[in-house]
């Protein structure tokens, strides 16, 4: 038991918080105390457009009233049933209705909680997969530089972000990373896709002929680089990984923990860019980041591969107490009927021209190096501070919270994905307020 017999509700020292500068935080903390569609209540009392959908999760905006109700007739039916030997319908018919959006032959889902257990599921059934099929020699994994990958084990050795993986010593062997595709100069202020840079796909081959093909099991790669900037792909860039792949037996995965669930204006990126990846790593907007939950969507070449053995034997030894909870389930169901009844999985591709224009917009602005777009995502990069990297871009942070906009900000770089239901005049309110704020000294 603790010692301290002060605590109270405003005593914010034993919530050691995730990403954040908690010493700073705790001294002016910012809280939100309630949510409806796009905004936020804070704690004192006002109101905050939200640019970023929450985390890049609230797809469908905040407290929809369906979504809301399915957790709560769930939660007072059947609470929780055990994941393992043991099913509820509900896991059933969602994996069904997933594999219904998702690319044509990946047809099977195995749930999780978080986006950063799907990463490290998805590279474990890569690397069993091999083994059933007899390679157990594949046992290598290729990530990116620049790539977020969440931060388990697994997720953190393929990712390619330095402060993620500095102080955890050796992480998983075998691995090896592609360059990042962000070609600042070439590709700036590019509108949507950029032009240059799919021969950055051909250093897979280089990685591959230095390992011997015959060692690596899979690739990983976000279809655009969320976390660290927004990163996307050069024209033809993910069609010529999926080739090298193939010609020599690696699994291809993309994690689509940001991009899933319609945030480029369709299902998932793979249909967006045409590649069909053979496993697809989701979780965020499947609950409309209501509950957590993850969902790793497989191709049936992989999960027949391990249908083979005696019948009362289980196939993959992996699983999580909580994968496909019923409530979970509920909510996410909810959301897939949210997202059809509003043609929110497309909505991005409607909308996307006007909120690409309105962006573009803040080129004016001073500090402004560079701003990209695809879908329902934008990303202005700010001219760092000499000798204070990241701080002008959260200044900028900070300003726009106390005038109501959400941002997001990683490095020098602000990040915005609103929710897929952002109105015309919500996007005007967003850049009138953000250009107020890189008008500023910050
Ligand atoms: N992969 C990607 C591409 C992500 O953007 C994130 C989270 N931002 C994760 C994995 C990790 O997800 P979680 O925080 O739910 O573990």
């Amino acid at each position: 038991m603790s010692n301290r017999q002060n605590s109270t509700p405003n005593d914010l020292s034993a919530f050691w918080m995730p990403f954040t500068a908690n010493r700073q935080f705790k001294k002016e903390p910012r809280m939100f105390v309630g949510a409806k569609d796009m905004r936020y209540t804070t704690h004192d009392g006002r109101q905050v457009l939200d640019g970023t959908a929450g985390l890049w999760c609230v797809n469908a905006g905040h407290c929809r009233p369906k979504i809301t109700e399915a957790i709560r007739e769930q939660a007072g039916e059947l609470d929780y049933a055990p994941a393992f030997q043991l099913g509820h319908p509900k896991a059933f018919e969602l994996a069904n209705r997933l594999v219904d959006i998702a690319p044509d032959g990946l047809d099977h889902v195995l749930y999780t909680n978080s986006g950063s257990e799907s990463v490290d599921t998805a590279l474990k059934v890569a690397l069993a997969y091999h083994r059933a099929k007899g390679n157990g020699s594949r046992f290598r994994l290729i990530g990116r530089e620049r790539g977020y990958h969440g931060v388990n084990f697994g997720g953190i050795s393929v990712g390619g972000i330095v402060s993620n993986r500095k102080m955890f010593g050796t992480l998983l062997t075998g691995v090896d990373h592609l360059p990042h595709t962000h070609l600042p100069g070439e590709n700036s202020f590019t509108r949507g896709i950029p032009d240059k840079g799919a021969n950055l796909a051909d250093e897979l081959e280089r990685i591959v002929t230095l390992h011997d093909p015959s060692t690596i099991a899979a690739v990983i790669v976000e279809p655009v680089a969320g976390s660290t900037g927004v990163l996307i792909p050069p024209k033809g860039y993910l069609q010529k990984l999926r080739e090298i792949c193939t010609k020599h037996g690696i699994l291809l995965i993309f994690d689509e923990v940001i991009t899933g669930y319609g945030r480029l204006g369709a299902p998932f990126a793979a249909q967006y860019f045409d590649v069909t990846p053979d496993i697809i790593v989701t979780a965020k907007g499947l609950t409309n980041g209501v509950i957590p939950m993850g969902a790793v969507f497989v191709s049936s070449e992989i999960h027949d591969a391990f249908m083979t053995g005696p019948e009362h034997m289980i196939e993959f030894f992996h699983g999580y107490t909580y994968s496909g909870n019923p409530i979970a389930s509920a909510a996410a169901l909810a959301t897939l009927d949210t997202y059809k009844e509003e043609g929110l999985l497309t909505r991005a591709a409607e909308i996307g021209p006007y909120w690409e224009e309105q962006l573009h917009a803040l080129r004016d602005c001073p500090h402004v190096v560079d701003i990209r777009n695809l879908g329902l995502i934008g990303a202005i990069e700010l001219k760092p501070i000499d000798g204070e990297p990241t701080k002008r871009a959260f200044n900028a942070f900070l300003e726009a919270y106390n005038d109501g906009l959400l941002i997001r900000t990683t490095g020098d770089i602000i990040a915005l994905s609103p929710p897929l239901i952002i109105s015309k005049a919500e996007i005007d309110e967003l850049f009138d307020k953000l250009r107020k704020v890189l008008m500023r000294n910050i």
